[in-house]
């Protein structure tokens, strides 16, 4: 690999998962627009995040990644980021109550619009249209117009993931988020559930342990650990041309950031070693995530740690293993070791989600609760064997009342995915599903 890097140089490198762009000065003038436009985040931000990483690599703190599979033009509104928010919040209280470390708390938002595909074209009746690449791309439709790439998306994906972070940013600092709201941020579909009613005895505990502060002369008002959190924001960076357009030079320490979103990674599909993705999320300072699916070598993960991090800075890399239920605990435990012995300071994730996808019996693509704890389970059951720490998970989840995984609390199976099957590509977990699994997931990590 070259060791000279610039924003532009994974040009000179074979990507995949592209858009066929049908006008080049189209998305010339779009790209250039973006690049005027002023950064969404800032790099003192993302070296806070990287900071908040290094403990969670350390052992001494838990990563929450979470959010929409693939944010949507259309469910754009005040309600759906605040309902995702509040989802977020509250499996954060119960990790970090439950397990006793700070939380860091990463979304899968305001920005996370790109996917890929595992087939360029899907057919429809006689005919082969292109694949649905997210918002940024093209629309959901199923005919071939819809589907034709337009540049102006990348802009209007500009412009709301600045609205979203604005909210997030309003929200998280503006009151929203006090930790003496923490029964507020409980809904009524959520609250009435099983781990609904587990969360209210864990706020009612929360709500004791302040008012005992309080008693005690402790000036909970204005302190900023009570009343206000860090949400931060990433997204998979596939589409490079978007991402470079936003890289900026950092005037504090003269390095590069990408300025789209606080956190990056790189998807299972495009972290080939000598491919663009490692090329340009290697030359930026942000902290980076790769995604390692069930066919990733002991020698491929060190080369890649090698690559983003040769520095070894704590909390820079982090892996994300998404292996399958079945796969986890055997296809992990030698990368573990791996990482481990040649001294690389990552934090380990699990998506629990990718490696279950299956299509139901009335043809909707799904997951199933308990598949998504026994991935979570194997991977715990990892890392004690090979004594590292299982350091977060990534979920793709809503906090609405959607019906698109089936099993959990409430047993949807099958026939009731019909019902509310929302999402505009992966299937996402309900907001009573995401409390569910944040006890199980403390419950494991504690015991
Ligand atoms: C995703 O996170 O939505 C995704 C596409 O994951 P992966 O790259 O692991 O398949
Ligand atoms: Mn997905």
């Amino acid at each position: 690999m070259a060791k000279s890097w610039s924003p532009d140089s994974w040009r000179g490198f074979p990507i995949k998962q592209q858009p066929q762009w049908p006008d080049e000065a189209e998305l010339d003038r779009a790209l250039k627009q973006i690049h005027s436009y002023p950064p969404l985040v800032f790099a003192g931000e993302a070296r806070s995040l990287q900071a908040g990483l290094g403990q969670v690599a350390a052992g001494n703190a838990f990563l929450l990644q979470a959010g929409d599979c693939a944010e949507s033009f259309e469910e754009f509104s005040a309600d759906n980021i605040r309902e995702k928010l509040r989802v977020i919040l509250q499996m954060a209280i119960v990790l970090t109550y439950s397990m006793g470390v700070p939380v860091m708390k990463v979304g899968r938002l305001a920005g996370q619009f790109a996917k890929p595909r595992s087939a360029d074209f899907e057919k429809i009746g006689d005919e082969e249209i292109p694949s649905f690449r997210g918002h940024i791309v093209n629309a959901a439709g199923a005919t071939a117009a819809a589907r034709v790439p337009s540049p102006e998306r990348l802009v209007q994906a500009y412009h709301q993931s600045s609205a979203t972070l604005n909210l997030v940013r309003a929200f998280t600092k503006g009151g929203f988020a006090a930790l003496d709201r923490v029964h507020a941020w409980n809904q009524e579909f959520v609250a009435s559930s099983p781990a609904g009613e587990r969360y209210e005895q864990l706020a009612n505990e929360i709500d004791r342990a302040l008012r005992f502060m309080r008693a005690t002369g402790m000036d909970t008002e204005s302190n900023s650990n009570l009343s206000t959190v860090d949400i931060f924001t990433s997204h998979e960076a596939l589409l490079l041309s978007y991402e470079e357009a936003l890289t900026r030079k950092d005037s504090t320490t003269g390095g590069w950031y990408d300025c789209s979103a606080h956190m990056l990674w790189i998807g299972e599909r495009t972290r080939e070693l000598d491919g663009a993705h490692v090329e340009f999320l290697r030359g930026v300072g942000n902290p980076i995530g790769c995604k390692v699916g069930p066919t990733a070598s002991a020698d491929e993960v060190l080369e890649l740690c090698e690559a983003i991090n040769p520095a070894r800075i704590p909390g820079r890399l982090t892996l994300i293993s998404r292996m399958g239920a079945g796969k986890v605990e055997d296809g992990l435990r030698p990368l573990l070791r791996a990482v481990r012995d040649a001294g690389h300071p990552v934090v380990w994730a699990c998506d629990p989600m990718h490696g279950n996808t299956f299509t139901s019996a009335g043809g909707r693509k799904t997951r199933d609760f308990e598949s998504i704890i026994s991935e979570i389970e194997g991977f715990v059951r990892a890392h004690r064997a090979e004594n590292t720490w299982p350091g977060g998970i990534h979920v793709e989840l809503t906090g609405d009342d959607v019906t698109e995984c089936v099993g959990g609390g409430d047993e949807l199976r099958d026939a009731d995915l019909d019902t509310r099957y929302e999402t505009v590509c992966d299937p996402r977990l309900n907001g009573r599903q995401s409390i569910e699994l944040a006890f199980r997931t403390a419950d494991l990590i504690r015991n």
